[in-house]
């Protein structure tokens, strides 16, 4: 299986530092609103991501981080914390609003089949592990004490531009008058910030630093410290969204590098920016439409996880209304398709049931180098329409029915979508009807067979006649 890997800037072959087993930390959300339809994007890859990993055969061990303290509305570590503005915008605590939005994150993750990651930990949960790396920093002389934190010395760390092939100089020379002008070097990150002395902050903890300040994490330091935890000190995939290439993921590698002198991540998988009416969708932009406007429209979180799907992880895509709704009727004509695993047909002639048994293998086999080539969702989806298109001509026998079935089984699997959630095949009255209107077409009684049709539609399904005469039902 290939991905492309920002560290090398190519397509690598995923080679696990202990197969099957392959470790996977993704930046999670931070928790003070809503997450918008561009954050989904992002979730909705990483899960594409763990779905691919297991079909190709590994075991997978999924990290994800919730984000409940230290993330500074600046990513020059000033301005206020996310969570304490998010307090203030409620007026609840920063421990109320964190467990407000963690829990509209899960439900949501659920709606849109994201698979549950297997340790969801929070920044909070893991203060003495953020102390104990940052003393380990220290020990190694990477840190420096100034009036308002614990900093890292990024000119200490060699190659610090290198992942994200940044600039220092340029940085450096172009920086506005920095607001704080005790920083060492432009690119120097908070590990640990002292509370302020003039205000009370909701979550502040003791720590070796700063004497009997109370202080908080810097946004940085948590991903290392939790992925460290839970995965060890090299792993396998990281991953999260392009916008954290220069800053979170540089500082990310600094930090743990620099702690423990090992390559941190082998892989790093960046989800790209996603833009509506031209511009990058984004909480500040106010641009960022939620899952739960968009299931208020009568679009499904099944049909806003195939939108996802229709674009590549590593193109800036574009989201739409209108593109929702193309992908509302995609997802309807396969779910129709689909019906047809459940109606079997007798007397099926064999070249036609080889069709069908070719056709379902050639596709199950495309779409699957299609997803262990870096993720290519967009032609795993026009190669499963060609398939659909010449599937839905055809009657299923017994045996091309249950491979069919096995096809849908796969899709759920390896894309997360059901085409069989919610059918519920025919019941005996269904079944009345349909026979009587069978009855009605071939006495040429075409009223009585379209007050029948009209009827069927009423129970939840359409009909499509076949010239032999048989007629197969879909669910409207
Ligand atoms: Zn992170």
């Amino acid at each position: 299986m290939k991905l492309y890997n920002t560290l090398t800037r190519q397509q690598d072959e995923v080679k696990p530092l202990l197969p099957p087993a392959i470790s996977i930390y993704t930046c999670g959300p931070t928790v003070y609103d809503y997450l918008h339809i561009g954050n989904w994007f992002n979730y909705v890859r990483m899960d594409t991501l763990i779905r691919a990993l297991q079909a190709n055969g590994f075991t997978t061990n999924w990290v994800m981080n919730i984000t409940d303290v230290g993330h500074l509305v600046s990513d020059a570590d000033d301005g206020e914390d996310k969570l304490e503005k998010g307090a203030r915008r409620e007026g609840k605590t920063a421990w109320e609003v964190a467990e407000y939005y963690t829990a509209d994150f899960l439900e949501a993750m659920q709606l849109l089949s994201i698979q549950t990651p297997d340790h969801i930990v929070k920044a909070t949960d893991h203060i003495a592990e953020q102390i104990t790396l940052i003393q380990r920093l220290e020990a190694n002389g990477y840190t420096y004490v100034i009036d308002d934190g614990v900093y890292f010395d990024t000119s200490k760390f060699e190659g610090y531009a290198a992942f994200a092939r940044l600039d220092l100089e340029e940085q450096q020379a172009g920086a506005r008058i920095s607001v704080n002008d005790q920083k060492r070097n432009q690119s120097d990150f908070a590990l640990w910030k002292f509370s302020p002395v003039d205000s009370k902050r909701d979550m502040e903890w003791d720590s070796p630093f700063g004497g009997d300040r109370k202080g908080f994490p810097g946004w940085h330091i948590e991903c290392s410290a939790m992925s460290m935890k839970y995965l060890g000190e090299s792993f396998d995939i990281h991953t999260g969204g392009i916008d954290h290439i220069p800053v979170h993921h540089t500082n990310e590698i600094a930090q743990s590098e620099a702690a423990t002198g090992q390559r941190f991540a082998n892989y790093w998988m960046h989800s790209n920016h996603v833009m509506v009416n031209g511009e990058k969708i984004s909480k500040s932009l106010g641009n960022g439409i939620r899952l739960q406007e968009i299931i208020a429209q009568g679009i499904s979180a099944q049909a806003t996880r195939l939108n996802i799907l229709e674009s590549h992880y590593r193109s800036q895509s574009k989201f739409s209304w209108d593109g929702l709704e193309a992908a509302n009727n995609r997802l309807k004509h396969w779910q129709q398709v689909a019906c047809l695993a459940l109606q079997p047909q007798s007397n099926i002639p064999a070249s036609e049931e080889q069709l069908i048994t070719a056709e379902i293998a050639a596709a199950t086999t495309d779409i699957t180098a299609a997803l262990f080539d870096d993720l290519n969702t967009p032609l795993m989806l026009s190669r499963l329409d060609e398939a659909f298109s010449i599937i839905e001509k055809q009657l299923l026998s017994p045996p091309t029915a249950q491979q069919f079935a096995t096809l849908l089984t796969y899709i759920h699997t390896v894309l997360g979508i059901d085409l069989l959630v919610d059918i519920v095949a025919p019941n005996a009255d269904d079944m009345k009807l349909m026979d009587r209107r069978r009855a009605a077409r071939q006495a040429k009684e075409w009223d009585i067979s379209d007050k029948l049709r009209y009827e069927l539609a009423n129970a939840g399904f359409g009909i499509r006649d076949l010239p032999s005469g048989a007629t197969l039902w879909f669910k409207l």
